[in-house]
């Protein structure tokens, strides 16, 4: 099967299943630009990538209306040019990253849409080194971004733990985004699940999910 027929199936068979008020964002991370290119002539328009140089040449690479979503580990020298290139950044856990990002989507007169990376290791056996924000610091951290210029808090975003309970973190991911409508009433949307673990994250109310290989197929191990 050529790659165009390869991944039309997968991603088909991914989006059947869907219910239509969650946004699929494939994450193209280690893959080619040409994949991506694929993937948005089959209509998808979501891409995700974890690092700022792939996601500055892949964006680049497709058309204007692909949009963009960062969701790696955030380096501050590298945040100048991802405010450039993303729609939306999913991993913020740092007060000084939300300042640098407020300071360059507004040299850039734009509005930086970030999720809050929480962190999902509460109550788990075997917590991990996952970052984030922990629940509990969770509405100290959104009042602090709320002067913030030219930064638009939009919901939470977690990873699952490893090894462990998938349903309990995505549980209190849940209960952390209704706490931070408390605080951000238009903050309502959940970045959670990826490819082993989505269908659970839906259920607890993902509103995005964040696919790679399950589409793509294996990634080689990152350089
Ligand atoms: C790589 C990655 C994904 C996609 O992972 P798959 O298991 O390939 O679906 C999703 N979210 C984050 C934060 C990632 O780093």
């Amino acid at each position: 099967m050529d790659r165009g027929a390869e991944l039309s199936t997968r991603l088909e068979a991914v989006k059947s299943e869907l219910p239509s008020t969650v946004t699929l964002i494939v994450v193209t991370k280690t893959f080619p630009s040409s994949d991506a290119e694929i993937l948005y002539a089959l209509g998808q328009r979501h891409f995700g990538e974890n690092r700022d140089s792939e996601g500055a040449d892949k964006s680049e690479q497709l058309p204007d209306d692909a949009i963009w979503h960062f969701q790696g580990g955030v380096q501050s020298n590298k945040l100048k040019s991802i405010v450039k290139w993303s729609d939306y950044i999913h991993s913020l856990d740092d007060l000084s990253h939300a300042k640098r990002i407020s300071q360059y989507a507004q040299e850039l007169d734009k509005r930086q849409r970030c999720f809050i990376q929480v962190n999902l290791d509460e109550g788990q056996e075997r917590p991990g080194q996952r970052s984030g924000v922990k629940p509990h610091q969770l509405m100290e951290f959104a009042s602090a971004t709320a002067g913030l210029l030219g930064l638009e808090i939009v919901g939470v975003m977690g990873v699952g733990p490893l090894h462990g309970d998938p349903n309990l973190a995505f549980a209190n991911l849940n209960k952390s985004s209704l706490a931070l409508q408390q605080e951000i009433p238009s903050a309502n949307y959940i970045s959670a699940g990826m490819s082993g673990d989505y269908k659970i994250a839906i259920e607890h109310g993902a509103t995005h999910i964040r696919l790679g290989s399950s589409i793509l197929g294996s990634r080689s191990p990152a350089p």
